[in-house]
C-alpha cells in the first residue's frame, strides 16, 4: 500500500470509523476524526465544545470556520507528516478547498478519497443500534434522518470534487465488517 494522506467519505452511520480504525493499525498512520475531536472539546467543556455542542446534537454542522481551525491545527502536528485517515472532514466543498490548501502549503497532496457507499434504510438501521449500545445524543431517529439529509445536501458534492481531482475510490459499505474491510484494503493496494 503506497496510500498514506486518505480522506474517508461515506454517510452518517456508513461504518467509517470501524473501518478507519483497522486500517490505521494496518497503515501506521494517526487516525484523525473531527467528530472524535469536537465531542473531546463537549467533554472537556472547552469554548469550541460550547459552541459546538447544541448544533452537534440536533445533527447539523458545525462552522467550517471551528472545523477547519481544529483540523489545520491536527495536521500540523509531527505524527501527521507521515499521513494521516482523515474520518467526517472535511463536510462541505469549503472544508475540502482549505484541506487543499493547508496540504499544498505543507507541499503534500491527498492520495486518495476513500468513499463507503450504503443505502439509507441500512444505515438508519445501523445507528439505531449504535445509539442502543452507546447512547450517543445524535443517534435517535429524527437527528440521524437531519444528518443524512445535511450529508446528500452539504457532502455528497465532495464525491464530485474528488472525482474531478482524479483520486476517488468508491467501496461498497454494505455487508459485514470484514467483507467491507477487505474490499477497502483491495481498493488501496
Ligand atoms: P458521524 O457519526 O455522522 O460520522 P461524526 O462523529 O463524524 O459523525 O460527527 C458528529 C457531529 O460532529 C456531526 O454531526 C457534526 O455536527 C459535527 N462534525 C464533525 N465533523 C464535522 C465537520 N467536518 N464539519 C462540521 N461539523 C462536523
Amino acid at each position: 500500500m503506497t496510500a498514506t494522506r486518505i480522506v474517508l467519505l461515506g454517510p452518517p452511520g456508513a461504518g467509517k470509523g470501524t473501518q478507519a480504525t483497522n486500517l490505521i493499525s494496518d497503515l501506521g498512520i494517526p487516525h484523525i476524526s473531527t467528530g472524535d475531536m469536537l465531542r473531546a472539546a463537549v467533554e472537556a467543556g472547552t469554548e469550541v465544545g460550547l459552541q459546538a455542542k447544541a448544533v452537534m446534537d440536533s445533527g447539523e454542522l458545525v462552522s467550517d470556520e471551528i472545523v477547519i481551525g481544529i483540523a489545520k491545527e491536527r495536521l500540523s502536528e509531527d505524527d501527521a507528516k507521515k499521513g494521516f485517515l482523515l474520518d467526517g472532514f472535511p463536510r462541505t466543498l469549503a472544508q475540502a478547498s482549505a484541506l487543499e490548501k493547508t496540504l499544498g502549503d505543507l507541499d503534500a497532496a491527498l492520495d486518495c478519497c476513500l468513499a463507503l457507499a450504503v443505502d439509507n434504510e441500512a444505515v438508519v438501521a445501523r445507528l439505531r443500534k449504535r445509539s442502543e449500545i452507546e447512547g450517543r445524543v445524535d443517534d435517535n431517529e429524527e437527528t440521524i434522518r437531519e444528518r443524512m439529509r445535511v450529508y446528500d445536501s452539504e457532502t455528497a458534492p465532495l464525491l464530485e470534487f474528488y472525482r474531478s481531482r482524479r483520486v476517488l475510490i468508491e467501496v461498497s459499505g454494505m455487508g459485514t465488517i470484514e467483507e467491507v474491510g477487505k474490499r477497502v484494503r483491495d481498493a488501496l493496494d
